[in-house]
């Protein structure tokens, strides 16, 4: 059996087609819920994940002994230390996130090893409760094979990573998808007919929107994809929280005290979520012996002029419009970018718990004149991706799966005047596979620097990898550069007295000492309830 995961900014998902069925389903974590925090908290070699990481920082908050980490993965691929190869004056150094605990350093991908092999235990047992496994199975005598969903703006170096995550999880990492083209599986695109599908993923934190094309013949293919990093769930969060700690110190003339941060979060949470539900909903905040109760409305009254200013009534669709403006945007950038129109989509598929909120849907529908529950799907936005990952591991081999290369790759090269340029080879959006090749000047022991970044300036793209040429004289090497489906570029130099090879992810990210290290290391600690 495989697993299918969506390894989440906020939040994760586990998923695996029966093989009776051949229907997919949901796994419930030990706590019996459909999706997992994406939240660590340390307590020396004890790890919380999930819902009990969540309990620990709202009980005790940043200032107790415990380390909490949230949000990991924006940082999974920067460096845990800088590699003395990246130490050179043109390049601007990545910040480096050591994700430190007890004088290990974990990086973003070790603290989403933590986050799998949770996820790992909780789908084993399961799986033993419904019968699909033995019940003496233990937790580190299987490596569950898996595939994990990646956004699809990953570099190699990130999805190497979460390769490596899994890895130390204890998982057999059978592939790494793209997460709209898992969304779009799960909608079930890879059996109709051609169609062009827009994946608008909305999750905690951040927002992806992809155009795909779905052909007959089971292909999924990118055309394009933007977002924003920093847009998702937890700003509509902010509104809310904004608006309780207004009425609070209006009420009670203090602020809420700092270290009820927290709380206050907690609180937004809950009634943003009676929001996708309800018209209108009554929360009652209670901060040590001061107590109020708030009423937040879905949207203005029909027929109430929007020119009545109040102030303390909330219509949360309303307050949400310049970030509804910003998901607009960015629609309107990747239409722009793969130069097509809404009338040429066919569908558009909601993906990310974010989504639930009916304003989404609704601004959807506005902006692009396709219509709810035909041409734009809203069917399970927190299970999506992690049911087209299942399917996708389920069909491997059978379904051919195009993706795009998600940044151009080029060569380092001196002009005539020192100057240092990239010459692109590869270029983002193009299908995987592909290849191509370029002659180049070559003085004596030249080398051949390979870069990932649409940029031409060196210092603004991300060094991969490097050839030594050990030739004597001056002349021209012959750089191929080919990258397989999975992503795999092999760089070949030839030039005149040799020929050399570069296998960049093998090279550089295959499973070293250091992703051994990693393993053991994750593999010691202590996953608690
Ligand atoms: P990610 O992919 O970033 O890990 P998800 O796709 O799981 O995250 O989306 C998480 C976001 O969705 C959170 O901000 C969460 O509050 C929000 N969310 C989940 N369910 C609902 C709901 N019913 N109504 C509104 N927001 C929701
Ligand atoms: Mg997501």
């Amino acid at each position: 059996m495989v697993i299918g995961i969506d390894l989440g900014t906020t939040f994760c998902c586990v998923a695996y087609i029966d093989e009776n069925t051949e229907k997919p389903e949901i796994v419930k974590n030990s706590r019996g819920n459909i999706t997992t925090p994406s939240v660590v908290c340390f307590n020396g070699e004890k790890a919380y994940v999930g819902e009990s990481a969540n309990e620990f920082k709202l009980k005790f908050g940043e200032s107790s002994g415990f380390k909490i980490f949230e949000f990991v993965k924006r940082d999974i691929g920067k460096p845990i230390e800088i590699p003395p190869d990246l130490y050179r004056p043109d390049a601007i150094l990545p910040v480096p996130a050591p994700y430190e605990v007890a004088g290990f350093k974990y990086g973003a991908h070790g603290i989403s090893a933590i986050i799998l092999r949770k996820l790992k235990k909780d789908t084993i047992s399961y799986l033993k409760k419904r019968g699909k496994l033995t019940k003496s199975i233990n937790e580190k005598d299987i490596e569950l094979p898996a595939v994990i969903t990646v956004p699809a703006y990953y570099g190699e170096k990130e999805r190497q990573e979460v390769k490596i995550a899994g890895y130390a999880a204890g998982l057999n990492v059978i592939g790494i998808v793209n997460e709209p083209t898992a969304a779009a599986l799960a909608y079930g695109f890879s059996q109709s007919e051609p169609k062009r599908i827009m994946v608008f993923d909305l999750g905690g934190g951040t927002l992806d929107i992809t155009i795909l094309e779905m052909s007959g013949q089971d292909e999924a293919k990118v055309i394009a994809s933007e977002g924003i990093n920093q847009l998702g769930g937890m700003d509509w969060d902010k509104i809310i929280a904004e608006y309780i700690f207004e009425q609070f110190e209006k009420k009670f003339h203090t602020p809420v005290p700092t270290e009820y941060g927290y709380k206050i979060q907690e609180y937004a949470i809950k009634a943003k979520f009676e929001l996708s539900e309800k018209k209108s909903t009554t929360i009652t905040i209670s901060i040590d012996d001061m107590e109020m109760d708030l009423t937040l409305y879905r949207e203005r009254p029909e027929g109430e002029s929007i020119y009545t200013i109040d102030d303390d009534k909330f219509y949360f669709e309303e307050r949400s419009t310049s970030l509804l403006s910003q998901c607009k945007a960015t629609a309107e950038k990747v239409l722009e970018k793969s130069k097509l129109s809404w009338k040429d989509i066919d569908e558009i598929i909601l993906a990310g718990g974010a989504c639930r909120k009916p304003m989404i849907p609704k601004l959807l529908e506005r902006i692009s004149g396709k219509r709810m529950g035909e041409e734009l799907k809203v069917f399970n936005p927190d299970t999506a991706i992690a049911t087209g990952a299942a399917i996708y591991g389920f069909h491997k081999g059978r379904k051919k799966i195009t993706d795009v290369l998600a940044h151009s790759i080029g060569v380092k090269y001196q002009t005539e005047d020192n100057r240092y340029f990239i010459e692109h080879l590869l270029f983002k959006n193009q299908p995987l596979p592909a290849s191509a090749e370029k002659k180049f000047k070559a003085g004596p022991n030249a080398i051949v620097e390979i870069y990932e970044g649409e940029s031409k300036r060196p210092d603004e793209c991300s060094y991969r990898g490097r050839i030594n040429l050990d030739n004597l004289e001056e002349g021209y090497v012959n750089v191929k550069m080919s990258i397989d489906g999975e992503g795999i570029l092999k760089v070949i130099a030839e030039y005149q007295g040799g020929r050399k090879e570069l296998e960049i992810y093998n090279e550089l990210y295959q499973f070293d000492e250091r992703a051994k290290i990693l393993r053991e290391k994750i593999q010691s600690i202590q996953i608690m309830e």
